[in-house]
């Protein structure tokens, strides 16, 4: 533990609490700030949480490294140069595998906070902010990652089979009629998933709960897209799906 640590720390206990989940251990963090000294400050302490801190300054080169490559947590700073904070936010969510993202505001207006959380961040801190504060944040979203990728390696190692519809687990591969699908990572988990449990009714809070780990009411938007698009690579007629059948007022159910 750093002596720098301890001045920015007086109230948190140099150990991790008792009985709490260690964080994942190959775990990287984005920060994308401007201002160097918040960065370098966030870098000290998220350090102490996870493998690797990657410090950005920009808007435009931190929305690349985000969407290049795979990140356990994101801290996102609102205003920045060349690419805005809720633009990279906008982006990320565009994307179909989930990251959790912390947004930082210089000021506490409702409005920043709505549109921060409405585009997608699933937290967020007004500087300035306490370490204590920031890293309690920072482990809840670390844990979130894990719960998103704890789905993954629970799944069962069988392929399934049904008129058509090939589900290869090990090779994360679909193939309808022998011809292989090209879904992207999330798609997959979700036809898995509906190919793992045939002729049940799943609601959109427990699709989020169960394919991507983790609940939140107010992300159910991502569920209706996500099933849209895997409608038009497996459906042979999206409008009358065949597989998985909308069932009105509750949620989606495959069909075996
Ligand atoms: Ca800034």
């Amino acid at each position: 533990m750093s002596f720098t640590f301890h001045i920015f720390n007086h109230n948190e206990p140099t150990h991790a609490d008792e009985g709490e989940e260690p964080v994942m251990s190959q775990s990287k963090i984005l920060v994308i700030e401007d201002e160097f000294d918040i960065a370098q400050l966030l870098k000290i302490h998220l350090s102490e949480l996870c493998d690797q801190v990657q410090l950005v300054h920009d808007g435009e080169q931190g929305l690349n490294l985000a969407l290049q490559q795979t990140w356990s947590a994101i801290i996102l700073d609102l205003k920045l140069p060349k690419v805005d904070g809720l633009e990279i936010c906008r982006r990320i969510r565009g994307q179909s595998d989930y990251v959790p993202i912390l947004m930082l505001t210089a000021k506490s207006t409702e409005l920043d906070r709505v549109l921060g959380l409405e585009l997608g961040a699933d937290d967020y801190l007004t500087k300035p902010f306490s370490v204590m504060e920031l890293t309690a944040r920072v482990k809840a979203l670390l844990r979130r990652f894990d719960a998103s990728q704890g789905y993954q390696k629970n799944q069962q190692e069988v392929n399934l089979n049904y008129a058509g519809l090939e589900v290869l687990t090990d090779q994360r591969t679909v193939k309808i009629d022998g011809k292989e699908v090209e879904l992207t990572a999330k798609e997959f988990d979700l036809l898995h998933f509906f190919a793992s449990n045939p002729d049940k009714v799943f609601n959109r809070t427990q699709l989020l709960d169960q394919v991507w780990g983790y609940g939140h009411d107010g992300y159910e938007h991502t569920v209706n897209s996500h099933m849209n698009r895997l409608r038009t690579k497996i459906e042979p007629n999206s409008n009358e799906p065949k597989y998985i059948k909308t069932v009105w007022g509750v949620g989606y159910k495959f069909i075996g």
